[in-house]
């Protein structure tokens, strides 16, 4: 295990040692998406300059060696995420695609009338719209886990919504528009108690901490390899068995199939039945090796490290008294905004001294609409390359926000 040492580990991320508008770059935005390090630039070079070719289709020696990569990239996420077989374990473009391939298969074929989904105030659109399409289409009807004071989930609020009429619970782990950390393992076990099924949306979890889908125990989990230090492209849907099995296909045509004729066609088994067409190989193969990366580290090590970027973030921020912090960040990224001052103003500012912050609706406009901030709030994400300075650097710029308005 290699001890954690923020500058040698930087070096590993070559896009880090850039400047923008002729600042060194700052990078905060990383709830968006994540820098690669070089472990998965190469490998993605090496797929493409070395064993280049499609994959299950092996008559050639190169095809083999594409597809032995591909395959063992599954069993890493299997491992990574303690799925019990990486048959669980189906690619997907990402988190969008994973919500999407719930809804369609699951969602539009075991949706009733009057069933309900049980999603929160918090959701991204990506695991929200989705959910509407199958409401549109089945009589299914949403209903919402309302905020708290401090913009927590109000847990007394979602334990009077479960009933039997619950069918499935769509929640995120980890909200990507506050930082906050939400009690799925206690909506899980609300969920199982009235048998609705779950998904869980971790693309802002498994950057952070290690996640034990087993441990959680819910049905589907679901993110994305760019969030997690991997390509763009390429993301996964972890299910249980039986559930997968039970799913009909949602997209077709070659690679899923078993046996073709114009009378009729068979399915694939896991994982390729939801898996139609050539899949993303080099993404996939990418994403493995960001796992390899991440496995490398000591994650206590790094889970302290965020923790204390954090805590630095968070006492600056409150020291400053025009700003106001939107509800309780406790992992990745921090919310807030500054007096009257339009979010994106300021992001300008930041971003001409090379320092990138998202504004804006963060894609959970109902969430903001919640929060009566129509104008969106100023985020600030952190992996865990950030270092103390790139925090300072925020702060001083921020400073220099608010002096300017
Ligand atoms: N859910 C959450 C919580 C997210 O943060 C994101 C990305 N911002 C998504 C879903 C969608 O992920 P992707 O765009 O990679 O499909």
């Amino acid at each position: 295990m290699m001890p954690l040492d923020i500058d040698t580990l930087r070096l590993d991320f070559p896009i880090l040692a850039h400047t923008v508008n002729g600042q060194p770059l700052v990078y905060l935005d990383n709830a968006a998406t994540t820098q690669k390090p070089r472990a998965v630039l190469d490998a993605l070079n090496h797929y493409y300059q070395s064993q280049n070719a499609n994959v299950h289709r092996a008559a050639h020696a190169l095809s083999g060696q594409a597809t032995q990569a591909f395959e063992a990239a599954r069993a890493k996420v299997a491992r990574f995420i303690n799925a019990l077989d990486d048959r669980q374990v189906i690619w997907t473009r990402g988190t969008t695609e994973a919500i999407n391939l719930v809804a369609y298969s699951f969602g539009m074929h075991s949706l009733k009338a009057n069933d309900e989904i049980l999603l929160s105030t918090m959701e991204h659109h990506a695991n929200i719209v989705p959910w509407q399409q199958v409401a549109a289409a089945t009589g299914a009807i949403i209903k919402v886990i309302p905020l708290a004071t401090d913009a927590e989930l109000d847990m007394e609020a979602a334990a009077a919504l479960f009933s039997t009429r619950t069918k499935l619970l769509a929640v995120s782990h980890i909200s990507n528009a506050l930082g906050a950390i939400n009690p799925i393992k206690q909506l899980i076990a609300m969920a199982k108690a009235v048998g609705a099924v779950t998904l869980i949306d971790g693309a802002q979890a498994v950057g952070h901490f290690p996640v034990d889908v087993q441990a959680l125990d819910c049905d589907f989990y679901v993110f994305s390899g760019h969030k997690m230090f991997g390509p763009t492209g390429i993301g996964v849907l972890y299910g249980k068995r039986e559930l997968l099995e039970a799913m009909p296909p949602w997209q077709t045509g070659g690679e899923m199939i078993k046996k073709v004729s114009f009378e009729q066609t068979s399915f694939g088994e896991l994982p390729f039945k939801f898996e139609a067409g050539t899949p993303n190989i080099a993404g996939a193969i990418g994403l493995g090796a960001g796992i390899d990366y991440l496995s490398g580290l000591d994650r206590a090590a790094i889970a302290k490290h965020e923790q204390a970027l954090m805590a630095q973030l968070l006492a600056g921020l409150n020291a400053m008294p025009e700003v106001r912090i939107i509800g309780r960040p406790q992992a990745g990224a921090v919310s807030f905004v500054i007096n009257e001052v339009h979010p994106q103003d300021v992001a300008t500012l930041l971003d001409m001294q090379g320092i990138a912050v998202r504004t804006g609706h963060h894609c959970a406009m109902p969430l903001m609409q919640a929060l009566d901030l129509p104008q969106g709030t100023i985020r600030a994400s952190i992996a865990f390359y950030n270092s103390a300075d790139d925090i300072t650097a925020l702060l001083a710029g921020l400073d220099k926000a608010r002096e300017f308005f």
